[in-house]
């Protein structure tokens, strides 16, 4: 059973910082981090954690898509852990699409992403991988990826108009769910 770990919120001062890359995989505090966030994210609706938001400065992110009631059009997936992660667009070609974040209750907003990326990284093992990520999941890489650059989803929002409550995201979503079965 995890811990009550907190989720750090819009304000907290390490939400804005620049996390440091890991220098070694093996270490057992970074092996306690990883399962904090791996608890966090099977036991809440988020997709997707970067150790920022849980108080750890760290180039450390995990992306876990799976279809929940935060994200019911979301792909299932085994959760996949990024220790210093880059990336590159493998087109220029993005889509907008909704976002929400764990440290930021309570609203949605459009976010432009790139469709198609690479990405490298460094497992727990200490292996180095690289990954090519389309859509859905290419997208909760690109918002993980940003709070280890101290950057929250909301900085990438083109118009105010395109942040919404989350109530009014679900009405949406019920909406496009009754046009889809019409
Ligand atoms: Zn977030």
């Amino acid at each position: 059973m995890s811990k009550n770990i907190e989720i750090e919120q819009l304000g907290a001062a390490v939400l804005r910082m620049t996390a440091v890359p890991v220098e070694n995989v093996k270490s057992p505090k970074l092996g306690e981090v990883i399962e904090e966030m791996l608890d966090i994210l099977s036991d809440s609706k988020g997709v997707g954690l970067a150790a920022p938001q849980i108080g750890h400065s760290i180039q450390v992110l995990a992306v876990a898509s799976k279809p929940t009631s935060r994200y019911p059009n979301a792909p299932l997936m085994e959760p996949i852990v990024m220790i210093n992660p880059v990336f590159q667009p493998l087109t220029q070609e993005q889509e907008r699409d909704w976002e929400g974040c764990l440290s930021i209750p309570g609203i949605r907003a459009l976010i432009p992403r790139y469709r198609k990326i690479i990405v490298d990284y460094t497992d727990m093992t200490g292996t180095l991988v690289t990954l090519e990520l389309t859509g859905f999941v290419a997208r909760v890489f690109q918002h993980e990826y940003d709070h280890l650059q101290g950057m929250v989803y909301l900085d990438r929002v083109e118009n105010n108009r395109d942040i919404i409550s989350e109530t009014e995201f679900f009405k949406l979503l019920a909406l496009q769910k009754s046009l889809l079965h019409a």
